[in-house]
């Protein structure tokens, strides 16, 4: 069985997929909104609007005496590719405290924030992903809930097997962060 098989595609919220008021669950329309007429899916029970925008995705790229850790995929999109721990901020959460608590349930690695690394996003992509530098203060690789998210693992890159991003300075690490991120969405 392919993987692909065994790991129908993601889906996703999109304006071409949402059906119903998540408020009265009446069917929704679309129809010419605001100023500008842009087509909106309407709610005709109660009037919501249903505005679909990306979602927010947090990340860190921890480094640790010079090396720079990178968790595998184990579920779709980009399934098996390796990333940097992050994922959705949660309602009423920063983005910051996010990008914390995902880098911890991910690797069961406690880390501090340094610089932000960037902010990517792609037309058509749901998620927008904002990305720090971060220091390793705490915890062991593996003792948490380990990779995203599953069995996929999480590893500082220098082993044959592991995937050689050892750059140091800021611009390689954007690059390193810019194809990463690329293959997280797609
Ligand atoms: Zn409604």
């Amino acid at each position: 069985m392919s993987a692909d098989a065994a790991h129908p595609p993601h889906t996703h919220l999109t304006p071409d997929t949402i059906r119903f008021c998540p408020l009265c669950g009446a069917g929704l329309v679309r129809q010419p909104v605001g100023p500008d007429k842009r087509p909106e899916m309407v709610c005709p029970g109660c009037g919501f609007i249903y505005y679909v925008n990306q979602k927010v995705v947090a990340g860190t790229i921890p480094w640790q005496d010079g090396r720079l850790l990178l968790a595998r995929r184990s579920i779709h999109p980009a399934y098996g590719k390796w990333t940097f721990p992050g994922g959705y901020v949660d309602w009423g959460e920063t983005v910051d405290a996010g990008a914390l608590r995902e880098t911890w349930e991910e690797t069961g690695l406690t880390v501090e924030l340094g610089e932000l690394v960037g902010v990517y996003s792609y037309a058509g992509a749901p998620v927008v992903i904002v990305v720090y530098e971060a220091t390793v203060t705490g915890g062991t690789v593996g003792r948490a809930g380990l990779s995203i998210h599953g069995g996929g693992g999480a590893r500082f890159p220098g082993a044959p097997d592991r995937p050689r991003l050892t750059g140091s300075g800021s611009r390689q690490r954007a690059t390193h962060v810019t194809s990463v991120s690329r293959s997280l969405v797609r």
